[in-house]
């Protein structure tokens, strides 16, 4: 019987983040509708409702509802505005601040430098520049409800802590205890990758999918994976790694010091240097033309330039094998591809499609959809996910009840 209290609370909330979930996704929306969608009797909608009414996290609206004779209803939509969180970015060199509100609506974003060397701790500049944004935007400060960090180094999300960033000579900073301590705001960390997947399968490309694959290709290339809704993990860290997997038995010496990873192949650094070496070669390609960016790269490629499909079509072969044996390790229902190379998805996609298909398992492999992320990795967009996995789950929403 002891533990039947804390089971009583653990319902509540998941109903409370069901029904918010709801209301966020089919807003505006009649309480009959939304206790059909949630299956909870009408008089729980009532009671949730009401307290999400009371603390201003729902508001009713009048809408025209379409099934009942086109008479104007009363219906239930998010009351977002008065509600931001801070998202926090670290990039290498960068810090990116955002403002939004429970909407996700970017209020404001700062794109500030961070140099890895800096008289300052690592902490002190976060905080410093935490500090002097609010200062600037106080006047369209609203309540703060929690701060939400994006990294793209080896983190603990549960513990708030980041394990290993070189770049700025960082390891085993307990930052979520730090800002919590500071602000009392629940304070929440994940990988760059994990929360942009994350993102993607609460509001973007694989809404309503409980399997995927997101293959990250960018000057880093990385992967997210969500198994039965759940976020894989590798061990205690935030992130499945497949940029360091051989794809090359004699190729390009990698930072990590291995040889022939997939990310001296298939980063987009890596790409375009590989390309500088083989123009030498080609002087009629049109990659001669243009300064050579991730752009003018794939403009190339869309033009028909020989040269760049063949890069291209490489590096889709060599994503394309270890994609296949991830279908066969998960049998996902998606694999989405977060990527600059997205631009030319229509040579590089058929390619890693008819490699999952000749290398994988085919009762996997045929049902499974190659499709392009919905969201760029840009700002502070992937640091949204994990304020809204927990309105969703109800911890952060009862958070805000209390007050
Ligand atoms: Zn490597």
């Amino acid at each position: 019987m002891d533990g039947q209290p804390g089971h009583i609370d653990q319902i509540k909330q998941t109903n409370i983040g069901a029904v918010y979930r709801l209301i966020d996704q089919y807003g505006p929306i009649s309480r009959i509708e939304l206790s059909k969608k949630a299956q909870l009797a009408p008089a729980s909608i009532t009671k949730i409702v009401r307290e999400l009414v009371d603390t201003h996290l729902v508001m009713e609206t009048e809408f025209l509802d379409l099934g009942f004779r086109g008479r104007p209803a009363t219906g239930l939509k998010l009351d977002s505005e008065s509600w931001h969180f801070l998202c926090v970015s670290i990039g290498l060199g960068n810090l990116i601040l955002g403002l939004r509100d429970l909407s996700s609506k970017l209020i404001v974003e700062d794109v500030l430098p961070l140099p890895a060397s800096n008289k300052k701790s690592f902490l002190d500049c976060i905080t410093d520049e935490i500090d002097a944004f609010f200062g600037r935007y106080q006047s369209c400060l609203e309540r703060l409800t929690a701060i939400s960090i994006t990294v793209n180094a080896i983190v603990d999300p549960t513990k708030g802590l980041i394990r290993n960033l070189p770049y700025y000579q960082v390891q085993e900073l307990s930052i979520g205890e730090y800002l919590h301590r500071r602000t009392g705001l629940p304070v929440f960390l994940q990988h760059e990758i994990t929360a942009w997947t994350i993102a993607e399968s609460l509001y973007g490309a694989a809404k309503n999918c409980k399997n995927i694959i997101q293959i990250v290709i960018d000057e880093n290339v990385g992967v997210g994976v969500i198994i039965a809704g759940q976020t894989l993990h590798a061990g205690n860290g935030s992130v499945m790694e497949i940029g360091h997997i051989q794809v090359e038995l004699d190729g390009e010496r990698c930072d990590c010091g291995n040889l022939g990873c997939l990310e001296t192949v298939a980063g987009i650094n890596h790409i375009l240097s590989r390309a500088k070496q083989q123009l030498i070669t080609v002087p009629d390609s049109l990659l001669n033309c243009e300064p050579l960016t991730v752009e003018s790269f794939c403009q190339a490629v869309n033009k028909g330039d020989t040269l760049a499909i063949d890069i291209i079509r490489y590096i889709g072969v060599k994503i394309g094998h270890i994609v296949a044996i991830m279908v066969n390790l998960f049998n996902p229902e998606k694999i989405l591809i977060g990527s600059p190379l997205n631009a030319s998805q229509q040579i590089l996609y058929p390619v890693i499609n008819e490699c999952i298909q000749r290398h994988a398992l085919p009762a996997y492999s045929e049902q499974v959809k190659l499709v392009a992320t919905e969201f760029n990795n840009s700002g502070t967009l992937s640091a949204v996910s994990s304020v809204k996995k927990a309105l969703y789950d109800g911890s952060l929403l009862v958070n805000l009840m209390k007050g």
